[in-house]
């Protein structure tokens, strides 16, 4: 079928947004405010907070409050929506398919995240940077080991051999699962039953955050009885082991494992630019090399090359807002442009069920800051801001 998308309003110009996350939601948003119709395409009918997700698995956040209904941001901002998944993107031809629909366009806003790198018995472990309801079975998985009374839990991330940025690498989740389970088994007075342990084939995991936050990373493993095994290349994961290259083995009754990240087959299929592990390559515009209709935003793209430079919920929000910024600028035959590499940043609360640790990082600047207690609830507290604030419920804080 052929959808040349109908407007609600008058306008000659299509505008595709291909993914209802951090990134495509942003940029809707944003072009509505520039007042430009866009239509959102998501296969999922809602937006997934993925940041508060690392709750569900031990009970403290319900996966509906995890979700933003999709519908509902979309009558709020004025923008069209279509649920439907995409499996097949010409972008030359300005078109992009489904399995039952032919969507034509005149820009098109790529947001649709990243994959994870295939490994020998991946399917024995669960990620809980995976499908959403991924969360889910960590939980019921989680809940009955709980209930068995004892074992062994391992948590732990990889990176990508084709992306060897540390872009590619999505370490905060697995760090803040892993001490959130250890304040569950404290709380459920289990800590002795239960070893928990945290792997990773880097020397030095975690090392992105900064020299300062990576420092202290063993006062973290300590306070929260966490043992460690890293710089060992992982050779399969079995049903109930970690196998290293080295042979040496890791035994695991709960395997909770952040591969690395990767793009898109969907991606890799195009006719799109891509850097070898299939992530899309854009200029400091975020627009696609080569292609001036075309902006690729968020987790898809492949990001500049920083050593402190991660690939966040915040990031694709910049990006959203820098190339609907170029884009409006370019249309309405302004001058002006802006760059993603100079708002460039890490920032992170990460997490720990009893409190956080705050981590900044810039090309000049690296700030870890312990905060007991009240960094867990500051994060809370962003999860509820984040979701008001895109209802229109609260005004939203410049930057955030
Ligand atoms: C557990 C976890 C915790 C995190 N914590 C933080 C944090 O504390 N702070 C932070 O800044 N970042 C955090 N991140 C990272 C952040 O969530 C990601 O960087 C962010 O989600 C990227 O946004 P995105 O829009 O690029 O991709 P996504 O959020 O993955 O959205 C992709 C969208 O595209 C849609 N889609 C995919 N394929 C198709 C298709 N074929 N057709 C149609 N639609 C499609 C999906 O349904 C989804 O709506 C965390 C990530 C995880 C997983």
């Amino acid at each position: 079928m052929e959808n040349n998308i109908n407007y609600k309003h008058s306008s000659n110009r299509q505008i595709l947004i291909i993914g209802g996350g951090f990134a495509g939601l942003e940029a809707a948003i944003k072009l509505r405010k520039y007042k430009h119709e866009v239509t959102l395409i998501s296969e999922r009918d809602y937006m997934f907070v993925y940041p508060i997700s690392i709750w569900i698995p031990i009970g403290k956040q319900s996966f509906e409050d995890t979700k933003l209904s999709l519908s509902e941001l979309a009558k709020i901002h004025g923008f069209n929506l279509i649920i439907d998944k995409i499996t097949k993107i010409e972008s030359k031809n300005n078109t992009v398919y489904s399995e039952t629909t032919t969507y034509h366009f005149d820009y098109l806003f790529l947001a649709i995240g990243m994959g994870k790198v295939q490994m020998k018995g991946l399917n024995h472990t669960h990620s809980i940077c995976g499908k959403p309801e991924e969360s889910l079975i960590i939980k019921d998985l989680l809940d009955n080991l709980l209930a068995k009374g004892h074992g062994h839990i391992t948590v732990g991330f990889g990176g990508n051999p084709k992306d060897l940025t540390a872009t590619a690498v999505r370490g905060g989740p697995a760090f803040e699962l892993l001490f959130n389970i250890s304040v569950l088994l404290k709380e459920k007075k289990l800590k002795d039953n239960f070893t928990l342990t945290f792997f990773a084939p880097m020397e030095e995991p975690g090392k992105r955050m900064g020299v300062k936050a990576y420092n202290k990373m063993d006062i973290f493993f300590k306070h929260y009885k966490v043992k460690t095994h890293f710089g060992k290349k992982i050779k399969e994961f079995t049903e109930n082991a970690i196998i290293f290259e080295d042979d040496t083995v890791l035994t695991s009754d709960l395997t909770l494992f952040i591969s690395g990240g990767d793009g898109l087959q969907l991606i890799k299929d195009s006719d799109l630019p891509t850097n070898e592990a299939g992530f899309i390559l854009i200029n400091e515009m975020c627009r696609v090399e080569g292609n001036p209709h075309v902006y690729a935003i968020g987790d898809v793209a492949a990001i500049i090359d920083h050593p402190w430079a991660a690939k966040q919920g915040h990031v694709a929000e910049i990006m959203a807002d820098v190339a609907t910024y170029n884009f409006h600028n370019s249309v309405t035959h302004k001058e002006k442009r802006m760059s993603y590499w100079e708002r460039l940043h890490l920032v992170c609360v990460m997490d720990s069920g009893d409190g956080a640790a705050f981590v900044v990082r810039t090309a000049n600047k690296e700030i870890m800051i312990p905060l007991p207690i009240i960094g867990h609830w500051m994060k809370k507290g962003w999860g509820w801001y984040y979701k008001n604030s895109k209802k229109k419920r609260m005004l939203r804080l410049p930057g955030m």
